[in-house]
């Protein structure tokens, strides 16, 4: 819900009244069924460190729960955590602190690491500047969680990770020429981060001989450059106290003043519980007292659930370090059961068994390293470019063997994982080499709107038909190796020079799409794969404006009816658009189209911004205009990010506006009207194209169609008019070819269609007068006959 197909999304309607009962556990059971169970064979969350909480912790958190306790505050200082959760809360931390080896420290439950994170920086941030004007770095190393680049962004603080080496962690070496770098460049505050447990290996930094260093440092630069030691110890806190009570990367160490742990990770506790901890007297460095009512607060957060406090109690004690060492080592066996199925599965993988976690990395032996997408999905994995053996880098995919996973998941898993690498190895099949009849002739191609020219389906996914057919499967023509051709065609009867081009000129119709080219125009016929998918009709004819950039595009359906003719003023990848069809006329300010190469993929998303969109529907008669809809979906006045990041990308299309509006009006009606007049007064903004944010407008005059834009504050501006009808008068005049059995066209016919179409077109080119406007004058109707 909220979402449209055309890639949109809008708010739902809030519920007027309540849902039957059963409606209610219908959906609700619904969305349960769609989490998978933990033991279900055939997918495990392989890449995910998680694992099914503990009934126990389960139990007491509901029991808890329903007594609303709010835990506010701290209770790990001297007489607090006196009575209820806010007790089971102080005691829990407090064995923890035991179990680090800190003689003393305070702390509290969070949400989980990211807010431990956020929080340990804070006070490392405070405790190592003497002004706020002071800057702080934070070294860390390159596959720290990201919740530490998180926290630098939300702290202000000079975020600065250290590149892997072979063995994939921080050396203490690494760090002293980093924080040397920092001061160089005016740090004067030192905040390391360390991680036990790395998230994509399960590997520690080497935390003892870092804290050694650093305090040397502290020592040396004192009064100079203050340092601050952080260890995450989200992934490893749970593990390494059980499986190697010998690996000092906690309070051991005196250098070391704060720590992340996650019990919802191994710790066996549902979502969401974190916990910080900090040496004694540094969590003074974030206390807060409310100027409105004097309450004390040394948190990141403010109301905080008991009932998360009590869960944590209750597995702490409920299995004690004996039963977590029991279980620890039970993980390390599914580790290594894990890590036999991935060697079996591709004997030519590099595997890398982390010494004291359930963390296996492998890099496969596939093109690329890439395994399928599907088989990625299935397990949620989720792979690393990380150094390898040979001095370069490959991706490098990590499992977790955690409580929850059983033998038959990881058989299921290594039968998959086999199938899927022999699948891979047999597709990477070589390249056909891409041989151009004319490369002369390329170059003739205008820059082209149509991403069909630099994207096709790849070879096996072009039923359109077949599930996951999409845009989002195309891929680059270079790697299916068939890029256009091109095939000089003659001397058309107006005297132009014509182009053929097509990825297969001796199937010019079968294969994603035909094209016709001359020095004035470009029409292309898409195939019948094409056709089903495009959202723009079956034929589309372009031709450049005399402005740079500009251009004008005719779609036909695939009946060879009109569809519409557009404008496109702006350049490269922004435009201002004007629309028109039949029955309306849609105007888009500042549009904003691009395409994006997924990452760890061949597939392409694309992604279309428009400010502002507004669309006219004409009605016969002589109504008067109404605003229909008038939608605020952000704030021009703002600036934003047009685009997702590549990452994001996961479908098309993706598109957005900052608002939309929709009027109706009677041709015939003949008053001027414009669509300022509908607003407040103050006008109609949008981000444009050609005057940047400017005040718009669109008006109706005399049989013809105003755009307007002036730039804020008042500069540059532009108009545009064309006639009110000009999309019937279009429809009316111009030569109609049927593409819907597109196999069974030639490409003479196809040429012939061009050249009548722009014989059609020419007239009603834009012509741009002294006062900076274009005009767009209609052609004659077709002659009878
Ligand atoms: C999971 C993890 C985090 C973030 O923890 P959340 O509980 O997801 O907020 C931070 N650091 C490391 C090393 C982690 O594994």
């Amino acid at each position: 819900m909220g979402d449209l197909d055309n890639g949109w999304t809008v708010s739902d309607a809030f519920p007027e009244h309540p849902l039957t009962a059963d409606e209610l556990e219908t959906r609700l059971s619904a969305a349960r069924a769609e989490t998978t169970p933990w033991d279900d064979p055939g997918q495990t969350r392989l890449g995910f460190a998680m694992a099914a909480p503990a009934p126990s912790a389960v139990r007491v958190w509901s029991d808890f729960l329903a007594a609303n306790t709010n835990n506010v505050g701290v209770h790990t200082g001297f007489g607090a955590g006196a009575a209820g959760t806010r007790r089971l809360e102080r005691e829990a931390l407090l064995s923890l602190a035991g179990l680090y080896h800190a003689d003393s420290a305070e702390g509290h439950v969070t949400s989980g690491a990211t807010e431990a994170v956020i929080q340990g920086l804070r006070i490392g941030r405070n405790a190592t500047r003497d002004s706020p004007h002071a800057r702080v770095a934070v070294i860390t190393g390159e596959f720290a969680h990201h919740s530490v680049a998180k926290a630098a962004e939300i702290l202000g603080l000079d975020y600065r990770p250290v590149p892997a080496d072979q063995a994939w962690t921080l050396s203490a070496e690494a760090v002293e020429r980093a924080a040397d770098e920092a001061v160089r460049d005016g740090a004067t505050g030192i905040v390391v981060v360390a991680t036990a447990g790395y998230y994509n290996s399960g590997l520690c930094d080497p935390i003892a001989e870092m804290s050694l260093r650093i305090r040397e440092r502290a020592a040396r630069d004192a009064g100079r450059v203050r340092y601050f030691f952080y260890v995450d110890a989200a992934h490893g806190g749970f593990v390494f106290p059980f499986t190697a009570p010998d690996l000092a990367f906690d309070f051991r160490n005196p250098g070391v003043h704060a720590m992340a742990v996650d019990p919802h990770k191994s710790g066996l506790l549902p979502y969401s519980c974190g916990v910080l901890l900090a040496r004694r007297g540094l969590l003074q460095h974030v206390t807060a007292v409310s100027p409105v009512t004097g309450v004390v607060d040394d948190t990141l957060i403010g109301s905080r659930p008991g009932a998360a406090a009590a869960a944590l109690w209750a597995v702490l004690f409920g299995h004690g370090r004996s039963r977590f060492t029991e279980l620890a080592h039970t993980w390390l066996a599914k580790r290594d059961a894990l890590a036999e199925a991935i060697r079996s599965a591709d004997p030519r993988c590099v595997l890398r068994v982390a010494p004291h976690a359930p963390v296996v990395t492998a890099s496969f032996d596939v093109p690329q390293g890439r395994l399928p997408q599907e088989l990625a999905q299935r397990y949620r994995l989720v792979p690393i470019l990380a150094p390898a053996a040979d001095g370069g880098r490959r991706l490098h995919y990590h499992f977790y063997a955690g409580q929850s996973l059983t033998p038959a998941q990881i058989a299921g898993f290594g039968e998959a994982l086999a199938r899927a690498v022999t699948e891979v190895r047999a597709e990477a099949a070589p390249r056909r080499p891409s041989a151009d009849d004319s490369d002369a002739a390329r170059d003739l191609l205008p820059p082209t709107a149509c991403f069909r020219h630099f994207a096709a389906h790849p070879p096996g996914r072009r039923d359109p038909d077949a599930p996951g057919y999409s845009f989002h499967t195309f891929t680059t023509r270079r790697s299916t190796g068939e890029e256009l051709r091109h095939r000089p065609w003659g001397v058309a009867p107006s005297g132009r020079q014509v182009t053929l081009f097509a990825p297969d000129l001796a199937r010019p119709f079968a294969n994603e799409l035909f094209g016709v080219h001359t020095d004035v125009y470009t029409a292309e016929i898409l195939d019948r794969h094409q056709q089903k998918l495009s959202l723009v009709g079956a034929v589309h004819f372009c031709f450049p404006l005399a402005e740079p950039g500009c251009q004008a595009l005719l779609n036909f359906e695939s009946t060879g009816a009109f569809r519409s003719v557009e404008y496109k003023f702006g350049g490269r990848s922004e435009f201002d658009e004007i629309q028109c069809f039949t029955d309306r006329t849609v105007v888009k300010f500042g549009k904003n189209a691009t395409g994006v190469r997924r990452p760890h993929s061949d597939a392409y998303s694309f992604s279309v911004d428009t400010s502002l969109e507004c669309v006219v529907l004409w009605q016969n008669g002589d109504a008067a205009p109404r605003l229909t809809s008038h939608r605020h979906y952000s704030d021009v006045l703002l600036p934003r990010r047009r685009h997702l990041n590549r990452e994001q990308y996961s479908r098309f299309p993706n598109r957005f506006f900052d608002g939309e509006l929709e009027l109706r009006a009677g041709r015939g009606h003949s008053r001027p009207w414009r669509l300022s007049q509908f607003g407040s007064g103050d006008g109609v903004l949008a981000r444009s194209a050609l005057t940047g944010l400017s005040a718009v407008d669109v008006e109706a005059r005399d049989g013809q169609l105003s755009v307007s834009g002036r730039s804020l504050p008042a500069g540059r501006s532009f108009a545009l008019s064309l006639p009110v009808d000009l999309g019937c008068r279009l429809s009316e005049a111009l030569p109609a070819l049927d593409v819907s059995r597109p196999e069974e066209l030639t490409t003479d016919a196809a040429v012939q269609f061009a050249e009548a179409v722009y014989t059609v077109m020419g007239p009603s080119l834009p012509v741009r007068d002294a006062q900076d406007m274009w005009h767009v004058s209609a052609p004659p109707a077709r002659p009878a006959g």
